[in-house]
């Protein structure tokens, strides 16, 4: 949950996950739409999917025990580099390192080295004796991560206040190396299109779409374009910003009424659902609903 996700915003997701799936067993024993269901507006869907899967495979393949092979873990959905080594510290204390953003940057301020000259896994082979003399791995991932989230920050390091500085290259030496700049997403733009049955409030919804991110969720028919705003046949309604996981869009909005919808779309109405409907689609629901 926490993956790309504040603290503030997954504690009570995380409480009603965890009063409704109280062990791995009762969460392998659930399905998707009870699972999205309390996962409805913290995004990233994907993860809550992941989760589901990876629950069954435990319990049904690996009598609900972890591997502490690193190349089992990653063989688990969703599980990349990071997590399997994440969850190697975390749940068997092994000797290992989750690299994360925070962590690169704390090795390499530590070296007074560019990111992308070095090669943390032989970096912590060749020192895993210093590394892990303590034999609390599991905190010792922890605290890492940690202190590159609070002292060594990305802007402002907290140098005077810092335990290592006196072995630490990039506090001691003058010449500081450069930093690498985070690339800007880019902004995608789309046109949305909203069929109406004004009568009974609904719209038109579709999985037929190949929007990655909200792959296999009811969303309006939507294409990827550049900005037009004029469409035969369509009434533009306007125009604004949104962000899905970690993908900025344009959305120009469409609509038209209309008894009439394309195979593969199903009328919905905003209350009601059975099906899980993406906090997206929700809000152009709000929107459109209020020309009607
Ligand atoms: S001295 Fe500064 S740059 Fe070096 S590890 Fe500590 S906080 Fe980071």
């Amino acid at each position: 949950m926490l993956q790309q996700t504040q603290v503030k915003t997954v504690i009570p997701y995380f409480k009603a996950f965890l009063l409704n799936f109280p062990t791995l067993k009762s969460l392998s024993l659930s399905n998707e739409v009870k699972v999205l269901k309390l996962w409805e507006g913290l995004g990233y869907y994907r993860r809550a999917r992941n989760l589901l899967a990876t629950s069954k495979i435990l319990v049904n393949e690996h009598n609900s025990k972890l591997s502490k092979n690193l190349i089992e873990v990653k063989k688990l959905p969703g599980i990349g580099d990071y997590t399997a080594n994440a969850l190697l510290a975390f749940i068997h204390n092994e000797p290992t390192i989750a690299i994360d953003g925070n962590v690169r940057r704390v090795f390499s301020r530590i070296l007074n080295k560019n990111e992308k000259k070095i090669d943390f896994k032989n970096l912590i082979e060749t020192n895993k004796k210093h590394l892990f003399k303590t034999k609390r791995n599991s905190d010792f991932v922890e605290a890492l991560m940690e202190f590159g989230a609070l002292v060594c920050k990305p802007k402002g390091p907290e140098c005077s206040n810092c335990y290592i500085k006196n072995t630490c290259k990039y506090f001691k030496s003058g010449k500081k190396f450069k930093q690498i700049k985070t690339l800007k997403t880019k902004i995608k733009n789309y046109n949305l299109f909203c069929y109406i049955d004004k009568t009974r409030k609904k719209i038109a919804l579709t999985k037929e779409h190949n929007l990655g991110f909200l792959n296999k969720f009811y969303i309006p028919p939507i294409k990827e374009s550049s900005i037009n705003k004029k469409i035969k046949n369509w009434n533009f309604h306007s125009h604004f910003k949104d962000s899905i996981s970690n993908k900025k869009l344009n959305i120009n909005l469409y609509y038209k009424f209309s008894l009439k919808i394309p195979r593969q779309h199903q009328w919905f109405s905003l209350k009601r659902n059975n099906e899980f409907i993406p906090s997206f689609t929700k809000k152009i629901f709000k929107q459109i609903l209020k020309i009607t």
